[in-house]
């Protein structure tokens, strides 16, 4: 069977053409499903064991200048309530983040005017004094080479941002005009060529995603190399232009998953909260597709809900300690275990010959 060949192919050379990619996708069934998982989990094992690596997740600010048509906090939402938390507040989410071990923080958020390089690199610099052999990941969206250089200089270590699709007319249809596909392609490069550890990534079934651009993202995530991937499900949001559009899918999130391992073995992978979001043990079966990464709400629960990208979004009543237990011991049920290291990449000299 060819999807199978597909398959091998990947696992042996690490890539594949744009066709071959298409056609995984549009013939994903169960047992493809079955045999890129048990391939991918073998890549996995042998370069990080049964380890999942934890990234606490502060959503500093659901204030945004953009008007992403699949986002809950896009500035055309109304009856979205904003926040911004205060740089004490941060800092407080952090001090928690240490106490629970973690040591990756990820400041996240819309794309808020107040956060000039000044007040960030401020918070930056705290943060890395404070608590000494952690990473600090940004992703609050696009930003100046120079502005990125600047947050680098103060001490970031690691900026995600997804691509969001490959396909310039598909990102397009997700995004109003003022947006541009060439912008966040090129703020990527910068951010890459700037040495941050670099994330790239996708909605799974977003409006007008087909095979063709599912796969023009498997090969940009190919070529660029990125050290992390964010992936999960779209799922829509009632006050978005996107309400009545149908949600992506558990099966075809954890197929990519696996596929997305067997592209770049090394690469940081997390089971996201909206994999969590459409089936109970959704991030269970995503680090059991090849996902090694997942990310606790360190957020004030104050604000946790009104941090809504998407409905009904998981974990925004409980408290990060009990975020942080109930993932841990998610992770064993199913053989995996926590640890807190910075969980850097494992570049391809650690691995001897994989
Ligand atoms: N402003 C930052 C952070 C965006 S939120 C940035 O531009 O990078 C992080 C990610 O959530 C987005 O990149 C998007 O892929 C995802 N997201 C937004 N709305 C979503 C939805 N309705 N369903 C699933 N994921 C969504």
């Amino acid at each position: 069977m060819k999807v199978f060949e597909i398959i091998d192919k990947l696992g042996k050379n690490q890539r594949a053409e744009l066709c071959e990619y298409a056609y995984l996708v549009a013939n994903i069934d169960s047992k493809a499903m079955e045999y890129a998982r048990e391939k991918a989990v073998a890549v996995r094992k042998k370069i990080y064991g049964n380890t999942v690596f934890v990234r606490g997740l502060i959503e500093i600010s659901n204030i945004c200048r953009n008007d992403c048509f699949y986002c809950g906090i896009r500035r055309s939402n109304k009856d979205c309530q904003r926040y911004r938390l205060t740089e004490e507040e941060i800092l407080e989410c952090c001090d928690e983040g240490e106490r629970l071990g973690f040591k990756t923080f990820v400041l996240q958020g819309g794309e808020d005017g107040y956060f000039s390089d000044e007040f960030l690199c401020g918070i930056i610099r705290k943060i890395k004094k404070k608590h000494k052999d952690c990473a600090v990941t940004l992703s609050l969206g696009e930003r100046s080479r120079q502005s990125y250089a600047t947050l680098k200089e103060a001490g970031a270590d690691r900026y995600l941002l997804r691509h969001e699709t490959a396909d310039k007319e598909h990102y397009e249809k997700l995004h109003p005009a003022e947006m541009s596909f060439e912008n966040r392609m090129k703020s990527l490069k910068i951010l890459k060529g700037l040495g941050y550890q670099t994330g790239c990534g996708f909605m799974v079934g977003s409006p007008y995603q087909t095979p063709e651009t599912i796969a023009k993202d498997l090969k940009f995530i190919e070529e660029f190399s990125p050290d992390m991937c964010g992936i999960g499900p779209f799922i829509p949001h009632k006050n978005t232009p996107f309400a009545d559009k149908q949600a992506g899918t558990l099966d075809m999130t954890c197929y990519l998953l696996s596929i997305i391992r067997l592209i770049k073995p090394n690469i940081l992978l997390p089971a996201t909260t909206a994999l969590g979001t459409i089936h109970p043990n959704g991030r269970e079966l995503g680090i059991l597709a090849g996902a090694n990464v997942v990310m606790p709400n360190l957020s004030p629960v104050s604000v946790r809900k009104k941090y809504e990208l998407y409905d009904n979004k998981i974990c925004t009543g409980e408290e990060s300690a009990e975020c942080k237990i109930c993932l841990e011991n998610r992770m064993k049920k199913v053989g995996y275990e926590i640890v807190t290291s910075r969980g850097d990449i494992r570049k391809d000299e650690e691995n001897g010959n994989i």
